[in-house]
């Protein structure tokens, strides 16, 4: 398996190998439809063949995004009959917390427990940390898209396992409503008030490429941007990718406008096929090309993701053709000095030659930034405390287990 893995990684074979090599056990295949999965019209259409006034489409979304419930038994407004008619045709899946990193108005870390037992993570982070006890009120939640990911990138923690499956709509809509109950809704109470929004942005750099779960992104973004549902602005969620030319094509034409991170890491094919597998399936020339069309649709200014590791793409070699790329896209640089993944030999550069790198970008009229906030530990990326933990269960499991 590990040389077929290897063999279509060379060929680039990532969605080939997502469709057809996954074990059949892995993939859910018992799948109901999950209340949350479903937009305003599609309920109002259900309601009117169940000849339910359309009054009760709004009582049943208040209770799903603006309490939060997770029992239909909560849903005190609406009809038993009815309740039990929601009941058996959808689920009404939450999500488990089982582990829970930072405190209060720092960077806060979530893994979840799905229905199938596959960990996945969130990351909330509040703009203006609360230095003086004061709370902060805008937040950012960095949401996952898959279990795992297949593009095994050669940094990443994300990637180090492989891919498992896409994440179904509800629980990527899921992750907002749940880490919003958690933060602010401490007690189990079966009549829980109205929550206040908390989460008024979202990245979607969790763990997982988003673009290779585009369906299910895309309905879940309609639903958490939907005034009855998130109700977070579409300019206020970024969506990440790692490259997919074809779906940063097909994101140009949708309705709602977000914005759009291209994970560089590299600005030469040579040292961006070298860490990102994915360069030799869109190399570069690709990418821009894509990059354009979007930016010519949309007229939106695109963001580079640039991690530091020291030794790999840091050498001021990659100054000039960034400087290039960067001028052709008008995009903004995002400096991201590299956080260590446990298992991996990869590290970031001092910060002298942080610096340095930032300087020499900004000599060449770059807009750049670079990440400077300590606490990285914590503020790491998605996919560490999954990876974490499932070492941890499975090293248990090895001491538990009988000789
Ligand atoms: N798959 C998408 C989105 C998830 S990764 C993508 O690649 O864009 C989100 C971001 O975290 C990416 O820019 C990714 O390169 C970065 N990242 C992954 N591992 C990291 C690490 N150890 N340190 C810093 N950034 C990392
Ligand atoms: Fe996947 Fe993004 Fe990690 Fe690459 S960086 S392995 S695309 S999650």
């Amino acid at each position: 398996m590990a040389q077929l893995k290897n063999e279509l990684r060379y060929l680039g074979c990532y969605d080939l190998k997502a469709r057809w090599l996954i074990p059949n056990d892995t993939v859910n295949l018992s799948y109901s439809m999950d209340i949350k999965s479903q937009t305003a019209e599609e309920l109002s259409a259900r309601f009117r063949e169940w000849d339910q006034p359309e009054y009760r489409v709004a009582q049943l979304l208040e209770w799903l995004y603006v309490h939060r419930v997770c029992d239909w038994d909560a849903m005190t407004n609406l009809p038993k009959a009815l309740r039990e008619r929601l009941r058996s045709e959808f689920t009404l899946h939450c999500l488990e917390l089982i582990r829970k990193q930072g405190s209060r108005d720092t960077t806060q870390k979530f893994l979840w427990r799905l229905s199938d037992h596959s960990l996945i993570e969130s990351v909330l982070i509040p703009a203006n940390p609360a230095l003086y006890g004061e709370p902060s009120d805008r937040h950012t939640l960095c949401v996952s898209t898959q279990v795992g990911c297949a593009y095994g990138c050669g940094f990443c923690a994300s990637g180090l396992e492989g891919w498992k499956r896409n994440l179904n709509v509800e629980e990527i809509v899921e992750q907002v409503l749940a880490v919003e109950r958690v933060v602010q809704q401490p007690t189990s109470d079966p009549q829980p008030p109205a929550l206040e929004r908390l989460v008024s942005n979202l990245v979607i750099m969790g763990m997982g490429e988003p673009l290779a779960n585009y369906d299910n992104l895309m309905k879940a973004l309609r639903i958490l941007n939907a005034p009855w549902g998130g109700g977070i602005g579409a300019r206020k969620i970024t969506i990440s990718t790692s490259g997919l030319a074809p779906q940063i094509r097909k994101l140009a034409e949708e309705p709602l406008q977000f914005r759009l991170a291209i994970s560089l890491h590299g600005a030469t094919d040579e040292i961006r096929g070298k860490i990102m597998p994915v360069n030799r399936k869109y190399p570069l020339r690709e990418l821009t090309a894509a990059c354009e069309y979007y930016q010519a649709k949309r007229g939106r200014m695109i963001t580079f993701e640039y991690i530091l590791i020291s030794g790999v793409n840091d050498g001021l070699d990659q100054i000039k053709p960034l400087a290039v790329l960067a001028r052709k896209l008008n995009a903004k640089v995002n400096l991201i000095p590299y956080n260590t993944v446990e298992g991996l030999p990869w590290k970031r550069p001092s910060e002298e030659q942080q610096e340095a790198f930032l300087a020499a970008l900004e000599a060449q009229g770059v807009t750049a930034t670079l990440r400077r906030e300590k606490g990285h530990d914590i503020d790491a990326a998605c996919g560490q405390l999954r990876l974490k933990t499932e070492r941890e269960i499975e090293a248990s499991a090895a001491r538990s287990a009988p000789l």
